[in-house]
């Protein structure tokens, strides 16, 4: 049970400034795809930061399941991102790419290509595991992310512009494999983009942002009057 709870949340880089996230009050339903909408520079990535543990929270509380994790390191929370710079590894190979967090675990080797096989798999990339990332397409890159992601089990995927990268069409297309990916899976989602056709394909719920504000959350049907 992955419910996701922001509590009147606020974000100050530094003392004495201005919050650059403002009252952030919002509870992410288990199994959601929560999208964050909203112009560059208005908060929503220091969001998913706070939630990874990579920024520091000012004030209020975030809490995953039950736990409150304002305190608790990155490398306790069951959580994997996937960036729009897909972050890979250049000199490992896909299959080591999406290996390697499971390496440093107690897992046995058996173990690690079993479940190494079954994401690449899904992702459909099975026949470029021996490759190294410069011999991908951009879309292909995209999905060895995803793939070193969904390896993990992890309870929260947080999603940062992850296709802001990648050709028009090809984001169409992946729009699509994400959403079927967390059918899939079932594991609560938060995903950020500032497209807002993105956010309306995609999304079972929007928070649309505003400087450091939440504006309005709610289906897309509701927030952009479509049927
Ligand atoms: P978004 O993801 O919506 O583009 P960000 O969360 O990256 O927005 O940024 C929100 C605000 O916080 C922006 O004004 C940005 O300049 C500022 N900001 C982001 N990171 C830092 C930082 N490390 N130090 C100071 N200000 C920052
Ligand atoms: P481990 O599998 O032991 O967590 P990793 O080397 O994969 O080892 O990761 C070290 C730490 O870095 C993790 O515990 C986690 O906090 C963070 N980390 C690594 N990959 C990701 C990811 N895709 N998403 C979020 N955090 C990650």
């Amino acid at each position: 049970m992955a419910r996701i709870l922001f509590n009147h949340l606020f974000k100050r880089y530094g003392k004495n400034t201005d919050p650059v996230v403002k009252d952030f009050d919002v509870e992410v339903a288990d199994k959601e795809f929560l999208v964050f909408v909203g112009p560059s520079g208005c908060g929503k990535s220091t969001v998913l930061r706070m939630i990874a543990g990579l920024e520091d929270i000012s004030e209020g509380e975030i809490y995953i399941g039950d736990e409150l994790v304002n305190d608790l390191p990155p490398k306790d929370r069951d959580i994997a991102m996937v960036f729009q710079n897909y972050a890979l590894y250049p000199n490992m190979s896909v299959y080591e790419n999406i290996a390697f967090g499971l390496r440093l675990r107690k897992m046995s080797k058996h173990e690690i290509d079993l479940k190494v096989k079954k994401a690449a798999r899904i992702l459909e990339i099975e026949p470029f595991l021996e490759r190294k990332p410069k011999q991908l397409s951009g879309g292909q890159r995209q999905r060895v992310a995803l793939g070193r992601a969904i390896v993990r089990d992890p309870q929260v995927f947080l999603m940062d512009e992850p296709l802001s990268n990648l050709d028009a069409k090809l984001r169409v297309q992946m729009r699509t494999e994400i959403i079927s990916l967390h059918k899939q899976l079932g594991v609560t989602t938060i995903y950020v983009t500032h497209d807002q056709t993105e956010a309306m394909t995609m999304g079972d719920r929007i928070v649309v942002m505003k400087d450091g504000v939440i504006q309005q959350v709610d289906t897309p049907e509701k927030i952009y009057n479509t049927p």
